[in-house]
């Protein structure tokens, strides 16, 4: 069949011939009716071709370009070669049957060339995320490929509700509870998958644990935290998740460490990735609750601690969020630093990708002026190479990661 052409407004071909997959709904001159959802389009300008994608009728981005080589037909063998590359990459870069980590991100949407598709591999389970309803169509042929690439046991599927995307916000995960999942292919998943991630053994929820079950783009920032955590007497780990940046504190050194989060469940599971780890739970400290009450109530006690990580979810997702976003990071930053031991170290991340390292440095400053304290800056680190940036896609290079000390 055919690709359906799609006129675009005028001008708007450029960022996508320097390699921009979204075409928002405003940039199409005259939206079709009765396309449906995954219909492959061909994106044309005066009637010449510029790219080719898949139609989705409820998102903002309403085509994803899959390719811009007007001979590359969509099908069995596009899905088959894409995902090789992005499988080959983290053969290459990101090794995970080392025998000392076995997770990784396999295929990391539009920065791999599949726009919309989150695939992560926890032993021998993958779990496939799709962002579009344009996908579904699709589906069965992306499980064909990724299963003639890597050798699995199952598949399980968690895909994001995308009938309510905004304008502004996508390749986001919502904010409501995470998404029901459902066995795809293959053999259910243990419950919890123990996977191992730089000689870590972690327990993951693929089912009902948030995004895929495990946040793994933080993999190497849990493994540098290590080398920080020497010597430290009381270390504080807020929105710990399943507390593997705990547990890598603690198998750093740190002689107590305590997990915050908001998610009882997650708590629940982080209290067996100490056990796992052979670390007595009783030692730590395992707190379901908000951090900012935490650590206010913490600083009326007096309470110090010499290692603080901070790990928030996204705070802007949309562009008209990054102001108040900027408020929210310097007022934790204020209440971290008010708790935080002369010398203790600062670890801080953000995975806003619409908020710039300099912005988010700024409003650490003026955490910094506010509270009269002198941070230095000790290490900047980003994401690792199974969560690559396409550099035509800014969109893609999200999280930042700080090491910093606090003045004696
Ligand atoms: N550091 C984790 C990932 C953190 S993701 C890791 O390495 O795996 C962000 C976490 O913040 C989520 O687990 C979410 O439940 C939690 N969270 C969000 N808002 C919170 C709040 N106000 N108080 C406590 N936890 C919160």
């Amino acid at each position: 069949m055919q690709p359906v052409k799609l006129e675009l407004q005028k001008d708007l071909a450029r960022h996508l011939r320097g390699g921009h997959p979204w075409v928002y709904k405003r940039a199409l001159e005259r939206p079709p009716t009765g396309l449906t959802a995954g219909a492959i389009v061909d994106v044309t300008e005066k009637g010449k071709f510029v790219a080719r994608g898949y139609y989705d009728p409820l998102g903002a981005v309403r085509v994803r370009v899959l390719t811009r080589d007007p001979a590359e037909a969509i099908g069995p063998i596009f899905w088959r070669r894409r995902i090789a590359h992005a499988v080959a990459l983290r053969r290459a870069y990101a090794p995970f049957a080392d025998g000392s980590t076995d997770c990784v991100r396999l295929v990391h949407g539009e920065n791999d060339g599949l726009p919309g598709v989150v695939i992560d591999l926890y032993g021998k389970c993958a779990v496939l995320k799709l962002y579009s309803s344009g996908l579904t169509p699709h589906r069965a042929q992306i499980l064909e490929a990724l299963r003639g690439e890597v050798a699995l046991d199952g598949i399980y599927g968690r895909d994001e509700d995308v009938a309510t995307a905004n304008d502004d916000e996508e390749m986001e995960d919502s904010d409501g509870p995470p998404s029901k999942g459902q066995l795809l292919w293959g053999a259910e998943p243990p419950d919890p998958i123990v996977v191992r991630e730089n000689g870590m053994q972690i327990a993951v929820d693929v089912r009902a644990g948030q995004k895929t079950g495990y946040f793994l783009d933080q993999r190497e920032n849990r493994f540098a935290l290590r080398r920080f955590a020497k010597g430290r007497t009381r270390a504080l780990n807020c929105f710990s998740y399943t507390g593997g940046f705990s547990v890598s504190a603690a198998l750093g050194g740190a002689r107590e460490v305590i997990s915050v989060d908001r998610d009882a469940g997650a708590i629940a599971l982080a209290r067996r990735n100490f056990e796992l780890n052979g670390l007595p739970p009783e030692k730590h400290g395992f707190v379901a609750g908000d951090v900012l009450q935490y650590l206010s109530e913490r600083r009326d006690e007096k309470a110090r601690f010499d290692l603080i990580v901070l790990d928030p979810p996204a705070f802007a997702k949309t562009q008209k969020a990054v102001p108040a976003a900027l408020d929210g990071y310097a007022s934790l930053h204020r209440a971290a630093l008010g708790v935080l031991a002369p010398g203790g170290i600062l670890a801080t991340a953000s995975c806003s990708a619409r908020v710039s390292p300099e912005e988010f440095v700024s409003a650490i400053r003026e955490a910094c002026a506010k509270t009269h304290t002198d941070l230095q800056l000790l290490e900047e680190r980003r994401q690792p190479p199974d969560h690559p940036v396409l550099l035509a896609f800014p969109e893609g290079r999200y999280l930042k990661f700080f090491v910093f000390r606090k003045g004696e």
